[in-house]
């Protein structure tokens, strides 16, 4: 009877923004889940690494939040949703809508971003919500608005696979997107010309496919990039046709490329790299027509996060090399829907539907269609910004959704600080126990993957259905229910008056087809016809790349083929840029750079991976990677207890002794919570630094000290 209860199901991964489509075998008498890859998945096609094939491991009850809680009170549904309103109600009369925030999550699903970003912007009247994606990948965005006129991926998955050089820099693709790695692995062993050069200051495990590792020294990318500029314009390597039809500000760019120094010898010395590395990497590059730059958080966490990615969009756009088969600059994103949040406004800098609050227009655009007369004025508190507010009491209730920032955040313990003074803090989230949970006010259960249903977009623009496969467990609900019952007691209730997620994807379709046209305002972000979509439809949705609209029913694989950007005259845009340090320097005092990233068979701050055994064993404790003659000059032996310590914070690890790090730079993975390792939480090393333009915190360069423990 139990087979005859087996149903196939397609979804996707929970985990990052590479967005594999699953076949997941589902037993809903027993619960058993079993997942593989879904072999008709454009992102995956049947491929699924150790994280995704675990995902049957971690729907386990035992650590779900399951009913919602006032303090540690069990009750109703609607007392908690009464009191969430009340509390947001009064704060909002006594102290006005910037006194109150969201901070959401990469793991909400597009229906529930979407409700988050209407009923803050849209009905409160404050800008004040925020996304742990502003820690992945806002530089991206920002890189690509600069670039672009707005944020677009230009290309997608299988240009990985048409390239014959693919620059894999900032990333360590093969742990933290390993099904994208594996298809360059594949395509690697096909096409014997294809060369893969990976830029990090680590030898991850990346580089097992590398033709070339340049170990760069942290934040030096742009002097790297900048010297490719350079090397391009030298050897007439520029596409002029291209650059003088489609572009703007190619002079300026290339002079302030030389205003450090264009000399190979020059680069060297800034960015810890030998002249003939950096010259084989140049002429590859330069000669090599169909080129990919594929870049992840060791670009964008950094304060000078934005220019490294336009200084790798210059090369590109130089080069004409940019929405061709094979060709152009790839912004690998973390998280499963990070893209999602983009979409929907989910970053406080930013409008739903790809609209600008520093663009004419597009405010009133807004307003109009959501027929509101209190949308946000401007712009609101980006992550670190909106936490330093809440530590100086400007912020006096935050409702956070779907992630831990008292682990993820920089400074993390006066992130922890902050939420214990906060006069109400309200939690969503599938899981009963977090550090995040610990501080929480009203605790409110949601759905967690497998239970949830609706849309993500992954790192290509596709976006894809994400099935339900169980009955919810205990009380959990969608995000988008929680919120718009609490928008609804707040006052709004035919604005939030949904009663299904299909009703939330239609709105925001027709969001964003409205007033896109050339008149008015063009935007890349349409998917207006979705706009009305039957339930079926919506439920049968096959993955699709945006746009999908008039023009493009089946969407598209590519953006800028045709040399036209969204900028107002519709050029791309160069720009000038000059390398700078990272903000905090190393000293006498702390000597050393720390470097932090992800692990293979960890997900964030493990509250789902380590509920899977055989994910534990990979890596089961926080360690710290130092090199050997680190280890000789601070007495640290392999497999010791170390102390490391910043301005901001201490932890705790074991130490690991190898060649893999450079001298003078260690790494600590970012995963360990208070509850898994109370010493071993590296959010609260890292410094809070970060980029002017994106926000975005400098997570890979912190000074620190070690010591033997
Ligand atoms: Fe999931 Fe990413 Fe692994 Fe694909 S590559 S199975 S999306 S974790």
């Amino acid at each position: 009877t139990d087979l005859q209860a087996t149903n196939t199901i397609k979804t996707t991964c929970a985990y990052c923004g590479v967005g594999c489509g699953i076949e997941a075998k589902v037993n809903p008498l027993t619960r058993d889940v079993s997942v593989t890859g879904d072999k008709a998945h454009p992102a995956n096609f049947g491929r699924v690494c150790s994280k995704g094939s675990s995902l049957g491991e971690t729907i386990d009850l035992s650590s779900r939040l399951l009913h919602p809680f006032i303090g540690d009170e069990q009750v109703h549904w609607d007392q908690a949703l009464d009191e969430v309103a009340t509390r947001f109600s009064q704060i909002i009369a006594e102290h006005g809508p910037d006194a109150v925030a969201f901070y959401g999550s990469g793991q909400l699903l597009t229906e529930d971003y979407y409700v988050a970003n209407k009923l803050m912007k849209g009905f409160i009247g404050s800008g004040n919500i925020d996304t742990n994606s502003r820690l992945c990948m806002s530089s991206a965005v920002s890189g690509h608005k600069r670039a672009f006129g707005t944020d677009t991926v230009p290309n997608c998955f299988e240009d990985l696979e048409l390239a014959d050089l693919v620059v894999i820099t900032g990333s360590n693709m093969a742990w933290c997107h390993p099904v994208s790695y594996q298809r360059i692995r594949a395509a690697k062993s096909n096409n014997p010309n294809m060369k893969v050069v990976v830029i990090d200051p680590r030898r991850t495990d990346t580089c097992d496919i590398a033709d070339l590792h340049l170990p760069i020294a942290a934040g030096s990318d742009v002097a790297l990039f900048n010297g490719l500029l350079n090397y391009l314009v030298e050897g007439q390597y520029i596409d002029h046709e291209f650059v003088e039809s489609h572009t703007e500000g190619f002079a300026e760019a290339v002079a302030a490329s030389q205003a450090d120094g264009a000399a190979l010898a020059a680069i060297a010395s800034e960015t810890r790299l030998s002249e003939r590395d950096l010259a084989t990497f140049y002429s590859w590059f330069a000669e090599t027509d169909k080129t990919v730059t594929a870049y992840s958080q060791g670009v964008n966490q950094s304060s000078s996060g934005v220019d490294k990615v336009n200084a790798i969009i210059n090369c590109h756009l130089a080069t004409g090399r940019i929405g061709k088969p094979g060709s152009g600059p790839l912004s690998m994103t973390g998280q499963p829907n990070a893209m999602g949040g983009r979409e929907v406004g989910g970053l406080a800098t930013t409008l739903a539907a790809h609209l600008e609050f520093n663009i004419d227009g597009d405010r009133d655009r807004v307003g109009r269609f959501w027929n509101t007369t209190t949308l946000a004025q401007g712009p609101g508190l980006p992550a670190v910004d909106l936490f330093d507010a809440i530590a100086d009491g400007k912020v006096k209730a935050v409702w956070i959704m779907a992630t831990n920032p008292v682990v993820s955040l920089p400074n993390a313990d006066k992130v922890k600080k902050a939420l214990q003074q906060c006069p109400f803090v309200v939690v969503s989230d599938c899981v009963a126990q977090t550090d995040t949970m610990a501080l929480a006010h009203v605790k409110l259960p949601a759905q967690g993957w497998s239970e949830k249903d609706g849309m993500v977009t992954n790192t290509e623009r596709r976006i894809s259905h994400q099935r339900a496969l169980l009955p919810a467990a205990g009380e959990a609900k969608p995000d988008w229910w929680i919120l718009s019952r609490v928008g609804q007691r707040l006052g709004f209730e035919e604005a939030f008056n949904y009663q299904h997620q299909v009703e939330v994807f239609r709105e925001h379709a027709a969001l964003s087809g409205f007033e896109n046209t050339q008149a008015q305002r063009l935007r890349d972000f349409d998917i207006s016809a979705l706009a009305d979509i039957s339930l079926a439809d919506y439920n049968n949705f096959e993955p699709t790349q945006w746009p999908i609209n008039a023009a493009y029913p089946n969407g598209k694989t590519r953006f800028f083929c045709d040399g036209q950007f969204y900028t107002p005259s519709r050029k791309g845009q160069f720009l000038a840029l000059r390398a700078k340090p990272p903000e905090n320097p190393t000293c006498a005092d702390y000597p050393l750079v720390l470097n932090t990233g992800r692990l293979r068979d960890q997900w964030h701050t493990m509250t789902r991976t380590a509920l899977a055994p055989r994910l534990n064993q990979h890596k089961p404790e926080p360690f710290v990677e130092v090199h050997p003659i680190d280890a000789k000059q601070y007495g640290l032996t392999d497999g010791s207890l170390a102390e490391l310590s910043s301005k901001w914070g201490k932890m705790y690890a074991r130490v690991n002794i190898t060649d893999k790090q450079q001298p003078g730079d260690i790494f600590v993975p970012m995963h360990w919570t208070e509850q898994l390792a109370s010493a071993g939480r590296m959010g609260s090393l890292v410094n809070p630094v970060v980029d002017p333009i994106s926000a975005q915190p400098e997570s890979k360069h912190t000074p620190v000290a070690i010591t033997a423990y």
